[in-house]
């Protein structure tokens, strides 16, 4: 039993939350690894914006802007036994 997450490429895209109207998008990826001790170890990488807002005081005149800002997080999942696509032990 193999799926391309366990079997193949051990990477697999993530998507924002499901919705209704079929709009979600591939927001980042997820791979398995191995620990420091071998321990299957799954990361997950997911992209995101985020805006900040920015006060600017010229003279006397106030400006205020927001600016877009591409973040990346990065998180491990531990003790993971099984494949999360298609249930082969890992
Ligand atoms: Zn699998």
């Amino acid at each position: 039993m193999s799926c391309d997450f366990c079997g193949g490429s051990r990477a697999a895209s993530v998507h924002s939350e499901p919705r209704r109207d079929g709009a979600a998008r591939t927001v980042g990826t997820m791979a398995l690894g191995r620990r420091y001790d071998g321990a299957p170890l799954i990361r997950v990488d997911v992209e995101t914006e985020t805006w900040v807002d920015m006060d600017v005081e010229v003279g006397n005149s106030l400006h205020c802007s927001s600016i877009s800002a591409e973040v990346e997080a990065s998180a491990y999942v531990e003790n993971a036994r099984f494949c999360p696509f298609c249930g082969a032990r890992l």
